[in-house]
């Protein structure tokens, strides 16, 4: 992990204080599940070892100073004008800001300086990461009282809104409400939740990052939520109860949606499925029947590539690799697709020879390096250091 000495010294070198607070927000898996919390069904998520830091302290020019340590770049605006930027990084975090005015919080001038080894663009949420510690930043700053659950969708408003890709709950949720060695069963219909234990015997977490990430990915992932709406809207004319996917069965779609567009019923039935997976998955876990929890993942992952149409050749390149061993219980990939991780679960005495073997496949093939990450289920976001004085 991220030591948060460095982004104190950073922060410090910049602004001539220390921080006040320094925040720590993780990225996030998801076990099964995909593309499933903006339709309310059932996710399962757990917040890992990667992180974004983000150190915060006040500045009395009631102005936003922000510096991202990754790219070296500043942004200052006052807080009479937050409002969406052309520097993108910016905009995740301006965006939780705004939510914070759109609430009245008393925010008054602060700086920040931030950074973090989620990898970007993987599929493991480095933007709800960052959302989330800058969301836990400000009210720890300025001690404000939101709900943990309203700072998660303070942070999911922020990328609809600043950011502009109107993902779901759960990666925000996963990265504030992560417990180490749990994945966490959400309702994204209620927001209920379980937490149910996540240590694999003699089996690893592993991601295998593609390092691509093709540029229609934030395009298609709204497209893809616009056609499961068009979806819905079409079987509640014959059931008016209908408000989602989460309330869809294949009959219904065969009935509503299959006779008006081939397309937008392959995408839905994908979700359908991927409902019904996710609860058999969980009782694999209860059950701790590893082979066939990792079963479902590769049919998953199947779905996502043929009725979703989100995966991409390098994704689909390690999966088709990963079912040539036995030693991998389940493979698919991770994330809103086009590019990012796969998530593999692999017997611990095969994990290594098998990354160096499926990197080497990945390098002659597909023509660039593989980035294998073994995965730790950690606790969610947290102030990890505290320097001003509370009376
Ligand atoms: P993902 O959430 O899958 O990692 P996104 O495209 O949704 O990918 O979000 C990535 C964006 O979040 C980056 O392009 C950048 O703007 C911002 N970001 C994430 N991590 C950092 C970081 N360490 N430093 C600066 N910006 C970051
Ligand atoms: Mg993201």
């Amino acid at each position: 992990m991220m030591d948060q000495k460095d982004i104190s010294v950073v922060f410090e070198n910049r602004y001539g204080v220390e921080p006040s607070y320094i925040v720590r927000s993780p990225g996030r898996i998801n076990i099964i599940g995909e593309h499933i919390d903006y339709n309310e069904g059932f996710v399962l998520p757990a917040a890992i070892d990667k992180s974004i830091l983000v150190a915060i302290g006040r500045n009395d020019e009631y102005k936003v100073r922000l510096y991202s340590k990754e790219f070296d770049e500043s942004y200052e605006v006052s807080l009479d004008d937050v409002a969406p930027s052309t520097v993108s990084w910016a905009n995740y975090l301006l965006g939780v800001v705004a939510q914070f005015q759109a609430r009245q919080a008393p925010l008054s001038g602060f700086n920040i300086a931030f950074d973090g080894d989620v990898p970007i663009g993987s599929g493991l949420s480095s933007s709800a990461a960052l959302e989330c510690a800058t969301a836990l930043a400000l009210q720890t700053l300025f001690d404000t009282s939101f709900e943990k659950m309203e700072l998660v969708q303070m942070a999911q408003k922020a990328e609809h809104s600043y950011a502009k890709v109107m993902c779901g709950i759960m990666d925000q949720f996963a990265s504030v409400f992560g417990k180490k060695d749990h994945a966490i069963r959400l309702d994204c219909r209620s927001l209920s939740y379980e937490y149910v234990p996540f240590q694999l015997e003699g089996v690893d977490i592993v991601l295998l990052n593609s390092n691509v990430k093709h540029s229609l990915s934030s395009s298609a992932y709204n497209e893809r939520r616009a056609q499961c709406e068009q979806g819905v809207a079409w079987v509640k004319e014959a059931y008016p109860a209908v408000q989602s996917l989460r309330d869809v069965d294949l009959s219904m779609l065969d009935e509503c949606v299959k006779p008006k567009d081939g397309l937008v019923y392959r995408r839905c039935r994908y979700v359908v499925e991927e409902k019904e997976r996710l609860l058999q998955a969980c009782e694999h876990l209860e059950k701790g029947d590893l082979v066939a929890l990792g079963q479902k993942m590769y049919a998953t992952h199947d779905g996502l590539s043929k009725e979703y149409e989100v995966s991409c050749k390098e994704l689909d390149f390690l999966v088709e690799q990963a079912k040539q061993y036995p030693d991998i219980l389940g493979s698919r990939m991770m994330g809103g697709g086009f590019g990012g991780c796969t998530i593999n679960l692999i017997r611990k005495e095969a994990t290594e020879r098998i990354i160096s073997e499926i990197g080497k496949a990945y390098k002659e093939v597909i023509g660039w390096e593989l980035t294998p990450y073994i995965t730790q289920v950690e606790d969610g976001s947290s102030v990890v250091t505290q320097t001003e004085r509370v009376n």
